[in-house]
């Protein structure tokens, strides 16, 4: 794609590495067959190839987001989907987080929209104010018909309950039996999913300690910043990353780490682009880049790292089917495809493919509380292609499509780490007791 950029607007990195991105696009539009929001809208302009060229548009001609621009971006998903496509190599990753931080630059949307937005940003980036909204959503429940309909959505979003947490809260949960661990690894525990779902992360510890590797829980790390980023509030999640590349760097000079383990991969997307948020700040660019060089995703880690001890024993002696959903920032975020299902299958279990498994659900982060129409009908298409396989088990690795794909059907929905833990040795998941 021919490009227009002025000597001057090249001396900013940003539009730098775009341009970059710009010219690698052959405007061949095989992504446009592969984009949820194209399949469902039909509309160029809300395919990646439209979008790329309202993007190239507002950045080369200095142009303020304008309505119109805005409804088309906001509408994308970032699900990736395209960049597995693409044959070209465009990141497209980039380039939407670059249009959306110009959107939030330069356009003043509606106050209901800034107001929820600016809502989701302070509530879900900070699990302490997740915990308290969480507690009175509880309350409001059976009045959200009263609510405007925004809020009535993420009213009604809420789980009804909220597992207890099993483990004692501690900074480092030593390896089991063994004076000397085999690694040392920190886990990022995530800000919406410690508080609605704290045994996934209780799975992974044991997991992990019972492999004999010490897990580190260092203080200070909450989200990872990736909601504020994908909601083009880049102060706010510059604020996040920086905080955490500064908290990890120092456990990792100080201490030692192997890896940092994130077991939700929109968080892990986001860890492994540190290093490249950072690139021109001398201060942090090379802390950044260790820090993503560092990220793995649990089911990575395990399957390049760890002799899993699979036992067979009275609670897990019958075979199920699970479907393995395939989130988008783990299939197109990190290209993590195969790993997931070959450690399921480890488990003597039999491992379903989803037909037009590439495809969301609709969670994407917020967006099923910010898009909530075209959410739902990928949803809506999702479960029906998990009915036709009819698995008994569904499982996947983030709590974004946990939480979305739950919400509409009965089938019971695991974390793969839940799967893999209670095949080696820990509990028979609580969701699974009537299986
Ligand atoms: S990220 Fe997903 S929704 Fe957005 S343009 Fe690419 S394929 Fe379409
Ligand atoms: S597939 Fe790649 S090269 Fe072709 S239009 Fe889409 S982004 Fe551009």
């Amino acid at each position: 794609m021919e490009t227009h950029f002025s000597k001057e607007q090249l001396k900013n990195i940003d539009n730098k590495s775009s341009e970059k991105i710009f010219r690698k696009c052959v405007h061949c539009g095989f992504c446009n067959a592969t984009c949820p929001t194209y399949q469902l809208l039909g509309d160029e302009l809300d395919g990646p190839r439209g979008r790329i060229y309202l993007i190239k548009d507002m950045l080369e001609n200095n142009k303020p987001a304008n309505e119109k621009i805005v409804k088309h971006i906001d509408r994308c998903l970032s699900c990736y989907g395209c960049m597995t496509t693409c044959p070209s190599g465009v990141n497209y990753m980039h380039l939407i987080d670059h249009g959306r931080s110009h959107i939030e630059k330069t356009y003043k949307r509606p106050f209901p929209d800034r107001f929820v937005r600016s809502f989701l940003s302070k509530v879900l980036s900070k699990s302490i104010n997740f915990r308290i909204i969480a507690f009175f959503s509880q309350f409001a429940k059976p009045f959200s018909f009263f609510f405007p309909k925004k809020l009535k959505e993420m009213i009604d979003f809420m789980p009804k309950s909220f597992p207890k947490k099993t483990l004692p809260k501690m900074k480092v949960y030593p390896a089991q039996n063994k004076k000397k661990p085999v690694a040392r690894v920190a886990l990022l525990t995530g800000c919406v999913q410690k508080v609605i779902s704290p045994q996934i992360n209780e799975a992974t510890i044991r997991l992990l300690n019972r492999h004999e590797i010490e897990v580190v829980i260092p203080k200070g790390i909450d989200c990872c910043g990736s909601l504020n980023h994908h909601l083009g509030k880049g102060d706010l999640a510059s604020q996040i990353f920086k905080k955490n590349i500064s908290i990890w760097y120092d456990e990792y000079l100080k201490n030692g780490l192997d890896a940092i383990i994130s077991n939700t991969s929109g968080c892990g997307t986001t860890l492994k682009d540190y290093g490249f948020i950072f690139r021109s700040d001398q201060d942090l660019k090379k802390k950044a880049k260790k820090i993503s060089e560092l990220t793995k995703d649990i089911s990575e880690y395990l399957d390049e790292n760890v002799k899993l001890n699979f036992i067979k024993n009275k609670k897990n002696n019958k075979e199920y089917k699970i479907a393995y959903h395939s989130a988008c920032s783990m299939q197109h975020g990190q290209k993590i495809h195969k790993e997931p299902m070959n450690l399921i299958k480890k488990t003597g279990n039999e491992v379903l493919e989803i037909p037009d498994g590439h495809i969301c659900c609709g969670s994407a982060g917020t967006y099923n509380l910010l898009q909530s129409e075209i959410a739902k009908k990928l949803l809506k298409n999702k479960i029906s292609n998990i009915e036709k396989i009819k698995p008994q088990i569904i499982s996947t690795g983030n709590i974004g499509c946990i939480t979305q794909i739950a919400q509409a059907t009965k089938i019971p929905i695991l974390h793969t780490v839940e799967i893999i833990d209670w095949y080696t040795g820990g509990p028979k998941p609580e969701v699974l007791r009537e299986l």
